[in-house]
């Protein structure tokens, strides 16, 4: 069972079809999703919650040589191909569903009931680049954090 995301038409239908998306996508910069990359990105899709690296260790439990390191290097290779996103106030990781177009990654993050679901973006993305380009800096990526309540909760 996927996570349930509002805001994000083009996320993949289920878990299968989202990995499916990530080969593609690894594919297309001449990588590999390796055992473990697809594993922790698994883990991810499946998460209800943004998930924490230690928790990520803990549900690898049977892969055998799983150690931090080896968790960390897929979390970093999953975000360079943006297939998922830190959110640092969090310290965790979450699968991104927007792979399929450029964006910067804009999380709302529940202060009551602590989930944080990733915005489909356009706007604010085209908007970042202007800005920060007339501002003379190159961008390469940016996880905008954004507080407050969700949809369950503000009713
Ligand atoms: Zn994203
Ligand atoms: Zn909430
Ligand atoms: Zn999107």
């Amino acid at each position: 069972m996927i996570h349930a995301h509002a805001n994000t038409p083009c996320s993949p239908q289920d878990t299968e079809a989202f990995l499916g998306v990530a080969e593609d996508i690894a594919a297309a910069r001449g990588q590999r999703m390796t055992r473990i990359r697809r594993k922790v990105l698994q883990l991810l899709i499946e998460a209800s919650e943004p998930a924490k690296a230690y928790d990520l260790l803990e549900r690898l439990d049977g892969e055998g040589s799983a150690k931090p390191p080896t968790i960390y290097r897929a979390l970093d290779f999953l975000q360079e191909l943006g297939l998922a996103h830190k959110i640092e106030s969090l310290n965790a990781y979450v699968a991104c569903g927007h792979a399929s177009h450029r964006h910067s990654a804009i999380f709302l993050i529940c202060e009551n009931c602590g989930r944080a679901e990733e915005l489909h973006s356009v706007t604010t993305t085209d908007a970042l680049q202007a800005e920060t380009e007339a501002a003379g800096f190159k961008l390469a990526r940016a996880v905008i954090e954004a507080r407050g309540l969700c949809r369950t909760c503000a009713a």
